[in-house]
């Protein structure tokens, strides 16, 4: 098998080759910067080994959002063509939160700092049992968490309430040790994701588990990908499409408060699942829509980590500003990603995970 970096660069290669130079991705990008671009000198730039400082601001703006997929009639990867781009480049320090301490050949500092980091933000207890540990127990079923076994929300803790409700058997896989490496593959550190993504695999496949189930938009497609690449046979779920498989087994309270949806760039554009979370949704209260729904979704900006943090703000605030206008109360996401970037903007209006609003809802 030719490694990560060699099979992105024939890939890429390939689909620069059969791009018709329309323009179309960059004009559904929604960076204003897109529309500036001249197609054949943006691919130019992507095969070039040395792109302009100029270009590779541009690559580093990039959220990773995948509208110039979603509108590209040859069904070219406009998105990996930026992450190969970012490749040639020196990663703006904002990325550095996103990347370090993951995985498991840490150096003697990051795995001090990766020590401190577990007491500072240590997760309550049933979280806390799982984080890095390398034996999982046989069961049919896992939990994916990963670096979101940290997270200040309740939102792995509700959803194995959820599945402790329903009575399932489980095992979590839960702490930076375990990274998707999906990250590292969008800034275009092909070279570091490989081994993440090879060590998870491994870690997956030498359980007895059959399904993954992930609340994180992100790494459902680094599961998939992985999954995929390294011809794995294990099924993986989004928390939303898990809940939705028990939900007959769920008694919910409904409400008639009005609450929007606000959909994850991945799944609800890249995976058509749009459907799936408003079904749930619709369960427990009255679903008003936001104008930019669905595969039209606006990115939270997520996988740029802190790179521009003002712009990334301003563009938090203008969804929440979207979803306030509703009428509703609170606007529900069904990615952690997206919860973590939408929730400490919210004022006037709550930021919810499906996942939490579900367990709340349960008729225990
Ligand atoms: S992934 Fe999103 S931000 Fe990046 S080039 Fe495509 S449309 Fe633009
Ligand atoms: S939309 Fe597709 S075919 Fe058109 S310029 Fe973009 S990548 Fe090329």
């Amino acid at each position: 098998m030719n490694s990560l970096a060699e099979d992105i660069k024939q890939q890429v290669e390939s689909e620069i080759s059969s791009c018709r130079n329309c323009k179309k991705c960059l004009l559904a990008c929604p960076l204003p910067e897109s529309k500036g671009i001249d197609i054949f000198h943006l691919n130019r730039e992507i095969l070039s080994e040395r792109p302009t400082h100029a270009m590779l601001d541009f690559a580093f703006l990039c959220y990773s959002c995948g509208a110039c997929n979603d509108s590209c009639s040859e069904h070219l990867r406009r998105d990996l063509h930026m992450a190969y781009l970012r490749s040639k480049g020196r990663l703006p320090k904002g990325f550095t939160n996103l990347l370090h301490w993951r995985g498991r050949s840490l150096g003697p500092i990051d795995k001090v700092l990766y020590s401190l980091k577990r007491i500072k933000d240590r997760p309550v207890d049933s979280i806390a049992g799982h984080l890095d540990k390398t034996e999982f127990k046989d069961t049919d079923l896992l939990f994916y968490f990963a670096c979101y076994a940290y997270s200040p929300s309740n939102i792995p803790e509700k959803t194995l309430g959820i599945a402790d409700h329903l009575g399932l058997d489980y095992d979590v896989i839960a702490g930076y040790s375990h990274c998707c490496g999906w990250p590292h593959f969008l800034a275009g550190d092909f070279d570091r994701a490989e081994p993440l993504f090879i060590d998870l695999f491994n870690t997956i496949t030498n359980t007895t588990a059959k399904t993954v189930v992930t609340g994180c938009a992100e790494c459902y497609k680094a599961l998939k990908f992985i999954r995929d690449r390294y011809a794995g046979s294990f099924k993986v779920l989004t928390t939303t499409e898990w809940i939705t498989a028990h939900q007959k087994k769920l008694k919910l309270t409904k409400s008639t408060e009005p609450i929007t949806f606000h959909d994850s760039c991945q799944l609800s554009r890249l995976e058509d699942k749009a459907d799936v979370p408003r079904a749930l949704v619709k369960k427990m209260a009255s679903l008003v829509e936001m104008e930019a729904n669905r595969r039209e979704t606006r990115c939270c900006g997520g996988m740029r980590a802190g790179h521009e943090p003002e712009r990334l703000n301003i563009l938090r605030q203008n969804r929440l500003t979207e979803a306030k206008s509703t009428g509703a109360k609170m606007m529900v996401t069904e990615c952690i990603t997206c919860y973590e970037k939408y929730h400490p903007h919210a004022k006037d209006i709550k930021v919810r995970d499906l996942s939490e609003l579900v367990y709340d809802r349960l008729k225990k």
